[in-house]
Formats: structure tokens, sequence, C-alpha cells
């Protein structure tokens, strides 16, 4: 006899996957009983959370029991003057992932198709399937989004096309061009997602972000979080910037507490450090050089990256080089889950940080 849930749940819930994270420092250390472990999986940034926001959440632990702003005020007010916008055109979110989850309550039913690149970030088919909806996955062309297919994939069915810009797990981006020509008489129902995570690493200067579209009135949302480049993953809080009438939309379905007191507080005060988010910067450009430079020099592929990670081709099977590693402290994600059985994403790390992946990727490797 089939168990409660089988008989029970909504029938969507079987269509979804579980989401495999990054294997936390601890469980390593009591997995395999060593210490000194670094996680070079989940693209946390190494140098740790902002000063301030380390110093705001200290000064506030007399203000625990009481509820946070419902309306992120203050954050919104900061947000607002930088990008100089009106507070109407924001929401936010417990991590860029509710924000995710929130756009698909309120625009996904059964009857709706979902377009994404594929392999992209897995949590635009999860918050699309929890909805019952329609996923059509367009395959990468050279590691990157190929806006054609893309938008040959458009339905009348289509609701929410989904745009990862860099692109996770591989650090691409599309050009200017590209997109130009993708928004280029797209529908005005359908709503384009700019997931926009690592915006703060970009370095190439032909990046587009959707900010350009959103000023054009074009029905789009821009993701951007305070998981990445202001290393505050842990206390959970990223904001969505769209139209006034989008954003008031998913107001609707938004558990009136959804953002905590101290991730409020935390992310005022990381907006406000600007050189955090520089020295944070810096630092990635010079590991991504560096590993670049390591990486030629061992005669290893992989693609050249606009964000804090770099997808590479070890040539091995990764899950053996991801024990290897693993055996040596090294935490780094594995390409199979995202269909490509010999690469590894490796998240930039300090200087130290990256030598040391780079020696133990040697021994992995060699034995
Ligand atoms: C890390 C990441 C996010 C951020 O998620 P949070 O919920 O804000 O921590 C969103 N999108 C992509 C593509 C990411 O890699």
């Amino acid at each position: 006899m089939a168990g409660f849930v089988e008989r029970n749940a909504r029938r969507e819930i079987f269509a979804l996957t579980p989401y495999v994270p990054g294997k936390p420092i601890e469980e390593v250390e009591r997995e395999l009983g060593i210490k000194d472990i670094i996680k070079m999986a989940s693209n946390e940034n190494p140098l740790g959370a902002s000063p301030k926001a380390r110093e705001a959440i200290r000064g506030m632990l007399d203000d625990l029991h009481l509820y946070p702003d419902s309306n992120c005020y203050y954050l919104k007010g900061q947000l607002a003057e930088k990008y100089n916008l009106g507070e109407e055109h924001f929401i936010i979110g417990n991590g860029s992932d509710e924000l995710l989850r929130l756009i698909s309550e309120t625009f996904i039913s059964a009857r709706d198709e979902v377009i994404y690149a594929q392999p992209s970030f897995v949590e635009y088919e999860f918050m699309t399937k929890i909805m019952g909806g329609g996923c059509k996955a367009v395959d990468l062309k050279d590691f990157r989004h190929d806006l054609v297919a893309m938008k040959d994939a458009i339905t009348a069915s289509t609701k929410i096309i989904y745009i990862c810009n860099p692109n996770n797990p591989t650090g691409s981006i599309v050009t200017r061009q590209e997109l130009e020509s993708f928004m280029d008489g797209l529908s005005d129902d359908i709503l384009v997602v700019f997931d926009e995570a690592y915006y703060e690493y970009v370095d190439n200067p032909g990046f587009q972000s959707g900010m350009e579209y959103l000023e054009q009135g074009r029905n789009v949302m821009v993701l951007r979080t305070f998981s990445k480049i202001y290393g505050l993953a842990g206390v959970r809080i990223g904001y969505g910037i769209t139209s006034p009438d989008i954003a008031a939309g998913i107001n609707r379905v938004r558990e009136p507490f959804n953002v905590n007191l101290v991730a409020q507080k935390a992310a005022i005060a990381a907006l406000g450090d600007s050189e955090h988010v520089e020295k944070s910067r810096n630092l990635n450009l010079r590991g991504k050089y560096y590993l670049y430079d390591e990486l030629d020099r061992m005669g290893l592929k992989y693609v050249e990256t606009e964000a804090n990670f770099i997808f590479m081709d070890t040539g091995q099977d990764c899950q053996k080089v991801f024990r290897k590693l693993l055996a040596q402290g090294v935490i780094v994600r594995t390409g199979d889950i995202f269909g490509y059985p010999t690469f590894i994403r490796v998240t930039i790390g300090t200087e130290e940080q990256n030598q040391r992946f780079i020696a133990s990727l040697k021994r992995a490797l060699e034995e």
C-alpha cells in the first residue's frame, strides 16, 4: 500500500529533483576526520562578509525579539538611491532563491511554459515544477546561452524566460548584440528574468545588464543578491528590480516577514561598504588570472569566466577527481550534475586557497 505522501501529496512534488548543495565543511570534517578544509564549492566570498555588516549584526543583539520591517523600508530606500529609481521598483527576498519562488507563484500555473538554459541555475526548473508549469531547457552552445534557440522555443504558452548572466555553472555571459536581437520584438506578455547574481564580478566591458531593458519599460526583472560579493550567503537576502506593476503583483504572494531583521540590517551595512566590494572584486580578478595561468600550464581546458568560479575540464571522471580533492581537504562541485562528467566547478578563493587547490589538483590528476 502506498504511503501517506504518495496517496495525498500534490502530484507536482513528484516531478521535483532535490537540490544538491555544496558539501558543508563540517560534514567533510566529520566524515573524513580531517581539519583545515577549504570550500570552493558554493561561490561564497573567501574574504567573508563585509566588516561593516558584521559590526551591524553585532550591534543588534538587543533587538532580536522584534519583528522585522515587513516592507524593508530602509533597505529599499538605499537601493532606490543606488539605482536612482523609486522604491516601488524593488522587491526583497530571503535570498534570490525566494524571489525565484515568488515569481513562479505569481505567474506560473499548469498551462504555462518556462524557458531557461541548460546547464544553468537549477532553481528555475525546480520553482517551475513546483507550480506544475512546463519546462523547456535549451542547451548551451559553446558553454553560452543560445538566445536564438531560446527565442525559437517560445510558444503561446511561454510565460517566463530566465537568463542567467553570468551563467552558473559556466561563468559565461551573453553579448550585447545577442541580447538586443533576443529582446527585439519579444512579446510584452513574457517576463524576462535576468539572474545577475554575479553582476559585481563582471569585468567584460561588453556586458549588458537587464537594467537597460527595465529603463526602456520592458517587462523584465533583474535579480541581484547579497550572497556572493557581499559575503552574506548565510543570512539569506537578495533583491529584484522590476516595474512597479510586477513588483506589486509579486508582493501579493510574499509573506509579510519574509526578510529577517538581521538580514535587513546586514544588507544595509554591506551596501555602504564599497571598499569590501572592491577588495573582493580585485582579489577575484587576480585569482582568476592566476588559475588561468596554472590551468594553461597543466594543459587543462576551462570556460572563460565573468564570475567568481571557473568551470574546468579535468579530462577524468569528475567524481574521482572530487574524492581525491576532498581527501586533501578541498571541496569543489562536480560537473556531472550539470551534464559534464569530466568537469568541475571551482570557486575562486584567496591566493593561498587557489595555490592549494592547484597543488591538490595536480596530485589528484597524477595519482
Ligand atoms: C548563488 C546564486 C543565486 C543566489 O541565491 P541566494 O538565494 O540569493 O543566495 C541566484 N542565482 C544564481 C545563478 C546563483 O548562482
